[in-house]
């Protein structure tokens, strides 16, 4: 089935100039880019969009760390493209990261883990939304 996931390139990702890195993992694996823009969250943005975590003892440092500099948001299309992005980026721990995902080789540490991407139908449609409108996303 085709379907839309949102990624992002997170600051520390941004800061060591793994951009086209994370985006040309994601094309190799035949996913079409269909939105994409740079932004600095701020903290409430960040806040807004890990909301699902706002219990959670990690949310604070999460939320600074979000937006602590520039990120990459894009919208990924393709078949399977919320488990394909999943799997491209590895375990959300790098410790426990495949070999050649992009956490496993690029992260360092469960925090600072470069990348982001949804993590079902649901959430996809809620982050895109979050961050794109429809004149945003385009048809290729
Ligand atoms: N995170 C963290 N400590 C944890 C778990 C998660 O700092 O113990 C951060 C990490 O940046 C992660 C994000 O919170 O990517 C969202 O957590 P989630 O469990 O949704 O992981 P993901 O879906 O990004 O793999
Ligand atoms: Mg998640």
């Amino acid at each position: 089935m085709t379907e839309r996931t949102l990624s992002i390139v997170k600051p520390d990702g941004v800061r060591k100039n793994l951009i086209g890195e994370v985006i040309k993992r994601f094309e190799e694996a035949g996913l079409k880019v269909v939105a994409l823009k740079m932004t600095h969250l701020t903290k409430q943005q960040a806040q807004g969009f890990y909301h699902v975590h706002r219990e959670r003892p990690f949310f604070d440092s999460l939320t600074s760390f979000m937006s602590s500099g520039p990120v990459v948001l894009m919208v990924l299309e393709g078949e399977e493209a919320i488990k394909k992005v999943r799997e491209i980026m590895g375990a959300t721990n790098p410790a426990d990261a495949e070999p050649g995902t992009i956490r496993k080789l690029f992260a360092d540490s469960i925090e600072e883990n470069i990348v982001h991407g949804s993590d079902s139908a649901e959430s996809a449609r809620f982050e895109i939304g979050y961050f794109f409108n429809a004149l945003e996303v385009f048809e290729r």
